[in-house]
């Protein structure tokens, strides 16, 4: 039989395998420190568990952090770690460092099923889900690679897959790193969830009280323009999607952030802007502008530099929040909506 990874569990969990272990709940509650607070991965090195209870521990499970296949550095100060799991899939999670911070990317799954036109993990479709294990794991994993005075310190779900369509491992996910007493105890103003605007999804998350930021690809101000681009707007348009957003439950200062790729000649128009402005009247709102990252084969181009700028001056002018945010690691295949990484055959 092979043994299962703790990394992953929910606190409450390992107390529950404690007690099946035939030892107390506060064990389980010591092993959850060892493993999220200390970071110790090996058995042996728990000092304070009783030696029969980690024998016993040892014959059903494992602490495994995963070791990156490759980590490749870009000229930016970003790194791209790719991970490849026992049964063949890949993929990568990206460490931004930016003056005191150090924000991660993570994936959710491996590959995406929802085909934004305009993105390179949407052309290799989805090969599965990642476990709760797997996610908990590539912060684990990154912050093991940092120097011993360096930890990640912000977590973006950005990276390869949709959140919300593997959602319950999401969620237990979010438990564990924002667990401030047994788990990896990241405040939730740090985490950010990215989606395609799936709109149950969203409103499953708003009821987990959970208060981690949630960020809308949005892209498009129209379903005209945004329904070729993300075929998701089929399921959920503008319209649905806007009318769920208002009723999100934020916490104090709290805003939701809106992704717009920018694209030329298909939504970066001033008429595009103000469209955005209007949409997102009455919303506690900050837009991210993204400038297309290119790959092969993409049939869309960035905007020139002049075109960027004055889309971004139309949304500021109309008191909207905004940042143009310039993708790190484009020089490695590591920016959004370019990561993809070879499936096995
Ligand atoms: N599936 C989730 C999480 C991925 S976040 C979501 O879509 O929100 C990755 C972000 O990068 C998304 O906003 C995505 O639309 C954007 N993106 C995808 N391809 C891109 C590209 N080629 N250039 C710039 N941004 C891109």
């Amino acid at each position: 039989m092979s043994r299962v990874n703790l990394v992953g569990f929910l606190p409450a969990e390992l107390e529950d395998l404690a007690v099946e272990l035939g030892a107390s709940r506060y064990r389980g509650r010591q092993l959850a420190t060892w493993i999220y607070r200390k970071r110790v991965f090996e058995l042996e090195a728990m000092s304070d568990l009783p030696k029969d209870f980690r024998g016993r521990l040892g014959e059903r499970a494992v602490v495994e952090v995963p070791e990156p296949e490759r980590v490749t550095p870009s000229q930016d100060g970003s790194r791209k770690l790719v991970y490849r799991f026992a049964d063949g899939n890949r993929i990568s999670s990206v460490v931004m460092p930016d003056d005191d911070r150090i924000t991660l990317c993570v994936s959710t799954q491996v590959g995406c099923g929802f085909e934004c036109r305009f993105c390179l993990t949407g052309v290799m479709g989805l090969e599965r889900n990642l476990t709760a294990g797997e996610i908990v794991g590539q912060v684990l994993g990154a912050n093991r690679l940092l120097a011993p005075d360096q930890h990640v310190t912000h977590i973006v779900f950005m990276g390869m897959g949709e959140p919300l369509a593997n959602y319950a491992a999401l969620v237990t996910s979010l438990r564990i790193l924002t667990d401030a007493k047994l788990g990896l105890g990241y405040s939730p103003r740090r985490i950010t969830v990215s989606t395609v605007g799936l709109v149950p999804g969203i409103e499953k998350l708003g009821r987990e009280a959970l208060k981690v930021n949630l960020a809308i690809s949005l892209h498009a101000a129209s379903d005209e323009v945004r329904g070729p681009l993300m075929p998701v707007n089929r399921s959920f348009d503008l319209k649905t999607l806007l009318a769920a957003l208002r009723r999100y439950p934020l916490a104090h200062r709290q805003r939701i952030f809106f992704e717009y790729v920018l694209l030329e000649d298909v939504n970066d128009s001033p008429d595009d802007a103000a469209r955005l402005v209007r949409l997102l009247r009455g919303i506690r709102a900050k837009v991210n502008l993204i400038p297309f990252n290119d790959w092969e084969g993409a049939e869309f181009r960035r905007p020139p530099l002049p075109r960027i700028l004055a889309f971004q001056s139309i949304l500021l002018d109309a008191g909207l929040t905004t940042t143009v945010r310039w993708s790190k690691g484009e020089d490695i295949g590591a920016a959004c909506g370019q990561l993809r990484e070879p499936v096995p055959a």
